[in-house]
């Protein structure tokens, strides 16, 4: 007998003439979650079996494999020769200790001497035999038993299954460089597009020397959490501190964290070129604060041509919390080190700025002396 992981996958099936596209990269993914454990991962049947793998570390490879996005649930299962003795052990190491349940099986040999419904009747008798805590429900069970026959001599036995992370394999919708501050939002929304299956790269603004290491290492940090998920392991930053005191010096102090995120978008758009990024990805929430009304969206995408996405656009600020706690980015989010947008931070920041008034303050600046000095300061981190 020996144990396996059986792993279903979420929205593959849906993906017509791109599904052996899809899986290729499923499979890519499930094999890098599974780095360092020796295991061998099969296809079968519409779902893939994680076989041959040490059993004292069953655990970390079903809580790897159930954070892979694509990964729809995941079942301990038992793999035994295809007769029923065999069988009727694995059953009764998968069965509940008590109440009601239902034996189903599936079989793919179809040459097996015995059908479906008697392959279940004979295990679900033979475990209401053995243990009388148990009784059978074949319209509302507790419990389902489930016995794949399959056609290479042996069958699959399982019960309950594990709810995966869902989503879309990352690798499977284009790529996205994501704006990644120290704050609760961004990681949420880099998360939310590599679960739709985009490669998310990264790319952070810090002050320094206006903002500390402690500020860059947080970041690190979350770039790090969410490497877990975007499988992407570097990182980007860039310096825009001189274009913080430019602003400041020359502009009015209203449209200070306006004009900054329009550097901001321009220098990303230039960086995604680099990187091969088809979007730029924010944290962006309407109405969350002054930059983030429709005005300030529109403000921000009047200077880049690629589109934004911003995943977070209609989340309150609680339910946004509620995923980073639940992604594990929010303890490290709320670490009380400088964003770079802090540091000069307008008492009353412009609410609904006019395009004009905008575009007349940003006069006053060399911008594309400014973005191409920030782009000096490029730095990449391996995480
Ligand atoms: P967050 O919690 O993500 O920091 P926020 O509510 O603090 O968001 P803002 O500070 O207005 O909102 O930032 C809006 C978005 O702009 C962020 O979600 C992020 O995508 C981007 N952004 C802000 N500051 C930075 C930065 N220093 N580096 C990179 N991106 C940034
Ligand atoms: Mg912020």
């Amino acid at each position: 007998m020996e144990k396996v992981v059986i792993i279903r996958y979420a929205e593959i099936h849906l993906k017509g003439k791109n599904r052996g596209f899809f899986e290729r990269v499923f499979i890519i993914n499930l094999e890098r979650a599974l780095k360092g454990i020796r295991h061998e991962l099969h296809r079968t049947s519409g779902r893939y079996l994680v076989e041959k793998f040490d059993t004292a570390r069953y655990e970390e490879i079903m809580e790897r494999v159930l954070r892979v996005f694509g990964v729809h649930s995941c079942s301990e299962g038992l793999l035994v020769p295809n007769d029923m003795d065999s069988i009727f052990e694995a059953a009764k190491c998968v069965a509940p200790a008590g109440g009601t349940f239902k034996v189903e099986t599936h079989r793919a040999d179809k040459k097996y001497p015995l059908t479906s419904m008697e392959v279940s009747a004979e295990i679900g008798g033979r475990l209401l035999a053995h243990n009388r805590a148990l009784k059978v429900d074949v319209h509302d069970p507790a419990a389902r038993v489930y016995i794949d026959v399959r056609e290479n001599g042996t069958a699959l036995v399982y019960c309950s299954s594990r709810l995966g992370a869902g989503g879309m394999p990352v690798g499977t919708a284009g790529t996205g460089l994501l704006l990644l501050s120290g704050g609760i939002d961004s990681p949420v929304a880099g998360y939310m597009m590599a679960k739709r299956g985009m490669t998310v790269e990264v790319l952070h603004f810090h002050s320094y020397p206006y903002t500390n290491d402690g500020a860059k290492e947080k970041v690190q940090e979350l770039a790090a959490l969410l490497s877990q998920y975007t499988l992407v392991e570097r990182l980007r930053c860039v310096n825009v501190a001189h274009i913080q005191e430019e602003i400041h010096k020359k502009c009015a102090a209203d449209l200070n964290v306006t004009l900054l995120r329009r550097f901001m978008f321009r220098i990303a758009e230039r960086i995604a070129a680099k990187v091969g990024a088809q979007c730029l990805v924010t944290g962006e929430s309407l109405g969350q604060v002054a930059s983030q009304t429709v005005e300030g969206l529109t403000s921000s995408n009047s200077v880049v041509a690629l589109p934004v996405l911003r995943p977070l656009i209609g989340f309150d600020k609680e339910e946004i919390i509620e995923r980073a706690k639940k992604i594990g980015t929010y303890d490290t989010s709320v670490l009380p080190f400088e964003d770079c947008c802090t540091v000069f931070l307008p008492e009353h920041p412009a609410i609904r700025p006019k395009l004009s008034y905008i575009e007349e303050e940003e006069a006053k600046l060399d911008v594309e002396a400014l973005i191409e000095d920030a782009l000096k300061t490029l730095e990449f981190i391996r995480l």
